[in-house]
C-alpha cells in the first residue's frame, strides 16, 4: 500500500533529510586515505545522535550492525563498516545513510572520490549523479513509475556502463523501506501513476562493468560479479504540486526553512 504524505509530513521527513544533507557535508573531509570505514560510520552515529531525537534508522534495520552503508569500488550496497577497512588513493566510497527523527525516515546515499581518482571511476560518478538528477526531474505528479527508470537509462545510454538490476529505490515515511518499489530502468508512462505527496528514495546504481551482481558471504555486502567498480546516488524526494523536491540536498539547513 502506498501511503501519500501530507505537505506536514513532507516536512517532518526533510528534517531528517537536512541532518543526512548537513552530514554528508562534514564527512567529506574525513574521506581521505588512511581512514577506515568504522571510524567513517562513528563519526556518522555520532553526528546524528547530536541532534536531539534522530537516530541511524540502518542500525539494526534487518540485523545490519552499521549505522553507514560503506561500499568500496567493486562493492555496490550494503558494505559493512570496518576497521579492517582502510580508504586508499585511488578507491571510490558509496556511503549510504538512513536517518529517523521524529518517527520520519530520509535515505540518502553518495559515492565520494578518495584522493585522485582514474578518469573512468570520475565518470562513472558524474554519470550516476546526472542519472539520479534526471530520475528526480521525472518524479512528477502524472507521471509513471516507469519514467523514472527510463531518465536513469537515457543518461546512461552511450557510456559503456549498465545499471545494476537487482536493487531498486523505494517509497519511504514513516518506514524506510515502503511501496512502491523504484526500478531504475523503465518505459516511458509504464507502471504506476505518480502522485502528489508519495515520497520516494531514488537511488540509481551504476557499474563500469555487467550489471550482475553477487552477494558475499557476510551475507551483505552486494558486490558486482565482474569486479568492476559502482557508484550509488541517492536522494528522498517528495512528490509535490510544485514538482520534486529533494529532501535530503546538501544545501539544506537544519532546523530552518
Ligand atoms: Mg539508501
Ligand atoms: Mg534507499
Amino acid at each position: 500500500m502506498i501511503e501519500l504524505k501530507t505537505p506536514r509530513e513532507i516536512e517532518e521527513i526533510a528534517r531528517a533529510g537536512g541532518i543526512i544533507g548537513a552530514l554528508f557535508r562534514e564527512i567529506e573531509r574525513s574521506v581521505v586515505a588512511g581512514e577506515s570505514t568504522l571510524g567513517l560510520d562513528r563519526f556518522a552515529e555520532e553526528f546524528i545522535r547530536s541532534h536531539p531525537g534522530a537516530v541511524p534508522v540502518f542500525k539494526g534495520l534487518y540485523g545490519f550492525p552499521g549505522s553507514l552503508c560503506t561500499s568500496i569500488n567493486e562493492e555496490v550496497v550494503h558494505g559493512i563498516p570496518s576497521d579492517e577497512r582502510i580508504l586508499r588513493d585511488g578507491d571510490i566510497i558509496s556511503i549510504d545513510v538512513g536517518v529517523k527523527l521524529d518517527g520520519w525516515c530520509s535515505d540518502s546515499a553518495r559515492t565520494f572520490p578518495v584522493g585522485e581518482v582514474s578518469p573512468e571511476r570520475e565518470h562513472l560518478l558524474s554519470v550516476t549523479r546526472e542519472a539520479l538528477d534526471r530520475a528526480v526531474e521525472a518524479a512528477v505528479p502524472g507521471a509513471h513509475v516507469g519514467d523514472i527508470g527510463h531518465a536513469v537509462e537515457k543518461v546512461v545510454e552511450g557510456t559503456g556502463f549498465s545499471i545494476v538490476r537487482d536493487l531498486v529505490g523505494h517509497g519511504i515515511g514513516r518506514k524506510v523501506h515502503e511501496d512502491p518499489q523504484v526500478p531504475n530502468r523503465g518505459r516511458p508512462g509504464a507502471g504506476l501513476e505518480l502522485r502528489e505527496g508519495m515520497v520516494l528514495a531514488i537511488e540509481p546504481m551504476i557499474a563500469v562493468g555487467s550489471y550482475r551482481t553477487r552477494t558475499l558471504k557476510d551475507n551483505w555486502t552486494v558486490v558486482t560479479a565482474d569486479g568492476s567498480p559502482a557508484a550509488h546516488f541517492e536522494h528522498t524526494v517528495a512528490l509535490t504540486a510544485d514538482g520534486p523536491r529533494i529532501l535530503t540536498a546538501e544545501q539544506s539547513r537544519v532546523g530552518t526553512g
